[in-house]
């Protein structure tokens, strides 16, 4: 750190990333990307984009975002387009949330809300998880304080119904409630269709996941017409561009081939079952995920011996030094050779440790 630094970041503690290493040596299961590479289609689009990269992109992405808008069901001005989801995230911590509209979320979360909120200045409170690390409903509903929460939540993949979501909306009419769909296409709802009705609702996607665009950097906001504004505001004082031509043309390709990603994610869900009944077998407890990982922990041996075993068998996973869940192990759901893998190990390494 220079002598330069402000001390107003006296007390930020930077979001840590899940690895990824420079070789192929691994299979990676830590940061619950697609095993898909973007379509043919998409690869294309993004092909013939890159020719014209001397060109700045069009920062309404009008194009994009009316394709979009479409799928979505919702108007265009009611949507949003950034540099991953994490990007409108932080617009939403920055333009909603000060001293007097201090944040809240689960203190078993997304990392990057604490970081955020530490960035933007912003003062929060952790709400704990109950006994089996579900969200308990109650705590937010009247809360008045603004409301950050992923669902599925991460990294335990346990899903809220919409009946929860909109409860928690309802009762907090003067603040904030912002919803991270990152992991919604596993098997979840989405509550895009409560933004209709809630003025004060934003939910956030991804293209990084179910889309297989995490290289490319694509997320998206969706929210009442005055609270897109408000997130623009922060876009074109940050930075206009933020989407580049050839993430936007990738997305356009992926859009047209919606019916490929939604028989991806059927498959990625069916491997999910299969992963989590041989884990099962194995002696490991899983949270219900609705998420494209299991999040899992073994009745005899620790998470740090389980991580580091598997690291050392080529397979990277997640795994979280925090109090309640460091014996747990977020993995990916990757291919189903992957996972075949994965549960072949996982069994040497039980083996090994009954003798
Ligand atoms: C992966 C993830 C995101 C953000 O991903 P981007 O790549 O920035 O779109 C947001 N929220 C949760 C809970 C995630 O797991």
């Amino acid at each position: 750190m220079s002598r330069f630094l402000s001390n107003k970041f006296d007390r930020l503690v930077p979001y840590t990333p899940g690895e990824q290493p420079k070789n192929a040596k691994y299979i990676k299961l830590n940061t619950n990307e697609s095993p898909y590479p973007p379509t043919d289609r998409a690869c294309r689009y993004a092909a013939d984009a890159a020719t014209e990269l001397n060109l700045y992109p069009d920062p309404e992405l009008s194009e994009l975002t009316s394709s979009l808008a479409v799928k979505l069901g919702v108007e265009p001005d009611e949507l949003l387009l950034t540099n991953g989801s994490d990007e409108i995230l932080d617009f939403a911590f920055g333009a909603f949330c000060d001293a007097e509209h201090p944040a809240t979320f689960p203190d078993i979360t997304y990392g990057f809300y604490e970081v955020f909120a530490e960035r933007n200045l912003v003062p929060f409170e952790k709400i704990p998880l109950d006994g089996d690390l579900n969200i308990k409903v109650d705590d937010y509903i009247g809360i008045g304080k603004n409301i950050f929460i992923a669902n599925p939540n991460a990294p335990t993949g346990i899903l809220l119904p919409i009946c929860a979501i909109e409860r928690i909306v309802r009762s907090n009419p003067n603040n904030i409630v912002v919803i991270d769909e990152a992991y919604i296409d596993f098997g979840g709802e989405s509550c895009i269709p409560l933004t209709k009705k809630y003025d004060n609702l934003i939910v956030t996607g991804t293209f990084s996941k179910s889309r297989s665009m995490a290289g490319a950097r694509l997320g998206f906001g969706v929210a009442c017409k005055q609270l897109t504004t408000d997130l623009n505001m922060l876009k074109y004082s940050t930075n206009p561009y933020n989407v580049n031509r050839m993430t936007a043309a990738t997305a356009l390709g992926m859009l047209e081939d919606e019916q490929i990603i939604r028989e991806r994610c059927n498959e990625i869900i069916d491997c999910r079952e299969y992963t989590s009944n041989a884990l099962t077998a194995l002696g490991f407890t899983l949270t219900s995920s609705r998420a494209n990982f299991v999040f899992a922990r073994h009745k005899a041996l620790g998470g740090k011996y389980l991580y580091d075993e598997l690291r050392r068998r080529g397979i990277l996973v997640r795994r979280f030094d925090l109090p309640r869940i460091e014996d747990y192990l977020r993995i990916t759901v990757g291919s189903r050779d992957d996972m075949k893998i994965l549960i072949r190990e996982l069994t040497e390494i039980m083996g090994g440790a009954n003798k």
